[in-house]
């Protein structure tokens, strides 16, 4: 049977008992029908699994005692932050998994000029919530022991305003049509990516990257969708200077 890891946002420690919060219980409990004695994996995203065993499992509470504490190494050497424009639909949800899977460090939602979503306040808390649940996911199935970070959703102009002045992070820009190839790339420990939405970026949007420091980034003479491109980058980049 494969490692069951469940993400707990709580301080852990060899030895405590752990009340599984409500969710991860009955996700324990009725899902996966473990019973008291069953082993399983917790996780808090400090980088370290703590193999557990349940004590006990009724109904909707589960306790889990922990047994030990591991450090995890499955983190990418290559730290990429990933930009993504934001994307319709379930495609967003999609690019989170899957960057989560292919070691991203950290990930921004962007509104760029032609960005076609619209999010108001409480939409947007809302979809920040269920992206990180999406993140935490693909780290529980992934062997992830750190979550990717999942900033809230915020205009271009705004994200980039407050980028810090550190350059000490390769800054590109996806990019269809000239650019550098991902393997002409200086190495580096340390990747920004910022990928254009389903119609491209606008023509305010790239003078203000290409201000900001960002170099374009071309992926090849065929022109990709939104969801494509951004991990497809990221595949890149772990093969060449990261742990792909
Ligand atoms: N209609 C748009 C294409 C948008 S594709 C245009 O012609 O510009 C969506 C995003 O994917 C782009 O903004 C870019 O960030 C990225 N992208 C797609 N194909 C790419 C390629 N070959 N190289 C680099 N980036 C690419």
């Amino acid at each position: 049977m494969r490692n069951i890891r469940i993400h707990v946002a709580a301080a852990l420690q060899p030895g405590a008992e752990v009340s599984l919060p409500a969710p991860a219980a009955a996700h324990v409990v009725r899902v996966l029908r473990l019973r008291a004695g069953d082993a399983l994996t917790l996780f808090n995203g400090d980088g370290h699994d703590y193999p557990a065993r349940l004590t006990s499992a009724n109904g909707r509470d589960a306790v889990v005692q922990i047994e030990s504490r591991q450090a995890i190494s499955t983190e990418s050497p290559l730290r990429i932050t990933l930009a993504q424009a934001l994307a319709r639909g379930e495609k967003m949800d999609w690019i989170v998994q899957k960057a989560a899977e292919l070691g991203v460090a950290a990930i921004v939602p962007l509104l760029t000029e032609r960005s076609e979503v619209k999010l108001d306040e409480a939409r947007a808390a809302k979809r920040l919530e269920h992206w990180r649940a999406v993140a935490i996911a693909a780290c529980e199935q992934s062997g992830r022991a750190v979550v990717p970070a999942l900033h809230a959703a915020q205009p271009l102009a705004a994200w980039l305003a407050a980028l810090d002045a550190d350059t000490s992070s390769t800054r590109l820009v996806l990019h269809p049509g000239e650019g550098c190839a991902a393997r002409a790339l200086q190495p580096t420990s340390r990747a920004t990516l910022a990928v254009g939405p389903e119609g491209g970026f606008g023509d305010s949007d790239l003078p203000a990257l290409h201000a900001a420091g960002f170099a374009n980034l071309s992926l090849g003479p065929r022109i990709l969708r939104t969801e494509t491109a951004g991990l497809a980058a990221i595949a890149a980049l772990q093969a060449i200077y990261g742990d792909l």
